[in-house]
């Protein structure tokens, strides 16, 4: 009996996404390019074993699936993928279907897409996200491409995806690179969400002195709250657990040096290159950035010698501000990488489904969360598309949380301890918030040195001013 899918790479992702189409009662023909790989790996599956056809070249993968085939690839994204691609061309038919279900650039997806517009085979960017347990029991599954190659896979991802109160969390989001770029965004707002977590730990731990356990308490409190999430339940979890070497905290011992690549850098490069605001976006990846110069800033340390000033202790009214702020932070990096997906979609002409994206991410991914749930609703009330923040249930709750962004920016700022994506958020807000803003002096400056010329209130046209 032939297979009904086919998967090439198993890697982390590939092999658990492979066990979680087997179980769902999916035949599937698995290659991977190290073949002791593949044994390992039917050998390994236990009673899935029987839904799985190991193969040990692309020929036997192509001859072990039903047609059309959809041949999913779960390799390293860049060159691997296109590697992958040559390969089959010669092999599978025009019709069949490969999809690219690694973190490709959105612009890669476009250009691979195009070379196999009129020879075949048809092409899917599918970005699916929620790490390795995401893949083995649920992913959220965020697919562009053919409209009709999607319709033939789609019976499978709604059986392999996360379910939100019974709804699959996959969706055909547009044409081409569409499902790759809102993954790209997906987890450009994972950066955000992190780092304005992690700001918040900063000034509990460095302000206010407390222990990692004492810290995971308030987080473990504001997961049963607006805040309920996957990132604050695991901030939680991570801050209970000690080391087994040490017995110390595990946070404690873990370097402070994060990286930032992929899919999160492209994120903030994407906002810059349509020209739309994600501050708090690139703030997150900035501060990953900066947090890999370790050396420099322990230099920097002993230069500067400023006392972090330590903040008032934290009673349940200041817990419940950092709370406020945090949820307001939130808000404002979602809208922007919300608003960031709408220029993308009047760019590349996807037509995205904003409330449907959101919907997609309440489950499976890393960022899912209830708060989705509310941003899929505060879309779906809108007729028009718009800034999330202007949508009625969010222009109330940022109207109500911006006070506590404020507070607490302030009050860090002034004590010494960074929280560059909350102040960043917080700027933003202010300057959206604002009718009348500064850029009158940016023009004037442009036409005294470059005569720019600029719009005046009071007459149409381009103007210059008498700057002699
Ligand atoms: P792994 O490093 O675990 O596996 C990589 C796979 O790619 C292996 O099967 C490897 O084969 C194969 N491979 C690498 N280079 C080539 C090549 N030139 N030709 C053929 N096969 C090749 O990666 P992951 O499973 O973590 O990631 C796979 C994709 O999924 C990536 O695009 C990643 O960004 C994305 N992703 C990962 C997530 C995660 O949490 N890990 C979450 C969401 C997406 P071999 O065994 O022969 O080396």
């Amino acid at each position: 009996q032939k297979a009904q899918i086919g998967l090439i790479g198993l890697g982390v992702m590939g092999a658990n996404l492979a066990l979680n189409i087997a179980e769902k009662g999916f035949r599937i023909a698995v290659y991977n390019r190290t073949s002791e790989k593949t044994d390992a790996f039917v050998a390994e599956a236990g009673e899935l074993a029987e839904n799985i056809i190991g193969c040990s070249s692309l020929e036997e993968l192509a001859n072990a699936i039903e047609k059309p085939r959809p041949i999913i690839l779960m390799v390293q994204a860049g060159e691997a993928v296109d590697q992958q691609i040559e390969a089959l061309k010669d092999i599978i038919d025009a019709d069949d279907i490969i999809i690219d279900a690694g973190n490709a650039n959105f612009r890669d997806t476009r250009r691979r897409m195009e070379a196999l517009r009129d020879s075949g085979p048809r092409f899917i960017g599918m970005g699916v996200s929620g790490g390795e347990e995401g893949a083995r029991h649920g992913p959220s599954i965020m697919v562009g491409g053919p409209r009709e190659a999607y319709d033939h896979i789609k019976p499978v991802l709604q059986a392999i995806a996360a379910r939100y109160k019974g709804e699959a969390c996959e969706a055909w989001l547009g044409s081409d690179g569409a499902g790759h770029f809102v993954k790209t965004i997906h987890n450009g707002i994972e950066y955000a969400d992190m780092q304005m977590i992690a700001e918040i730990y900063g000034i509990m731990r460095d302000g206010a002195g407390m222990a990692p356990a004492e810290i995971g308490k308030i987080f473990e409190r504001w997961n049963k709250g607006r805040l309920n999430s996957y990132l604050i339940e695991i901030t939680a979890k991570v801050l209970g657990v000690t080391d087994d070497k040490t017995g110390k905290p595990i946070v404690d011992i873990i370097v402070d040096r994060a990286g930032q690549k992929g899919t999160g850098r492209w994120s903030a490069i994407e906002s810059q290159s349509l020209g739309i605001p994600a501050t708090a976006i690139e703030a997150a990846v900035a501060a990953r950035s900066l947090s890999a110069m370790k050396d420099l800033r322990i230099k920097a340390e002993e230069r500067f010698k400023i006392e972090t000033g330590s903040i008032e202790t934290l009673d349940d009214a200041r817990i419940a501000m950092l709370e406020d702020a945090l949820l307001a932070g939130k808000v404002i990096a979602y809208a922007q990488g919300f608003a960031v997906m709408t220029a993308a979609s009047e760019e590349f002409g996807w037509d995205l489904p904003l409330a449907e994206v959101a919907r997609i991410w309440r489950a499976g991914c890393i960022i899912r969360s209830q708060f989705l749930d509310e941003i899929a609703s505060a879309y779906e009330a809108e007729t028009e598309k718009t800034d999330l923040l202007m949508t009625d249930a969010f222009s109330d709750l940022i109207s109500r949380t911006q006070g506590a962004l404020r507070k607490t920016v302030a009050e860090s700022a002034v004590a010494g301890l960074p929280v560059p994506a909350l102040a960043s958020a917080l700027g933003h807000f202010d300057q959206f918030r604002l009718g009348r803003g500064t850029a009158n002096l940016i023009q004037a400056q442009r036409d005294f040195f470059g005569a720019h010329s600029f719009e005046r209130f009071d007459a149409p046209g381009a103007h210059h001013g008498n700057w002699s």
